[in-house]
């Protein structure tokens, strides 16, 4: 188990608006990851800002920001062969429109920013990220 790979998933507030948190979870433990860690959190700006702080000077920086801390998310810490790949693919394309169907983002997502949720883009932002969220994770 300690030696699966990682990826830290967030369903968004929309994701819980749209009672989609259970579906969702499904579609990930279906191709075979599972849950190490999880938690419901109010994400504040703060902590916002660190997760996405590349995309800081953005256009788009301050909706971000604004989205994901206007109500509670999910946060979890997935684990599995290749998880970074696998739950990128099963989430689908950034933007909605563009995600194959059958992605969690095609078949749910609003737009390119409300785009229900998030996983991390490779294994070494998946270590930063798990670290921001889950503290204790690593020691
Ligand atoms: P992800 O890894 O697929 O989530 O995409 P990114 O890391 O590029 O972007 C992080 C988040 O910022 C996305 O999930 C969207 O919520 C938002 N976002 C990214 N690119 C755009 C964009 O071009 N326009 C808008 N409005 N939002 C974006
Ligand atoms: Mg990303």
């Amino acid at each position: 188990m300690v030696f699966m790979k990682k990826s830290l998933v967030i369903i968004k507030p929309d994701g819980i608006g749209k009672k989609i948190v259970g579906e969702i979870i499904s579609r990930f433990e279906n191709e075979n990851l599972y849950i190490s860690k999880l938690k419901m959190i109010h994400i504040d700006r703060e902590l916002a800002c660190m997760h996405y702080c590349d995309h800081k000077g953005k256009p788009y920086f301050e909706r971000l920001i604004n989205y994901i801390t206007a109500d509670s998310s999910v946060v979890m810490v997935l684990e599995g062969e290749d998880a970074v790949n696998k739950v990128r693919s099963i989430m689908g394309n950034t933007d909605p429109a563009k995600a194959i169907s059958g992605t969690i983002r095609s078949d749910f997502g609003t737009d390119i920013t409300i785009n229900v949720v998030h996983g991390s883009d490779s294994t070494e932002s998946a270590e930063r990220e798990i670290k921001l969220f889950f503290k204790n994770y690593y020691q």
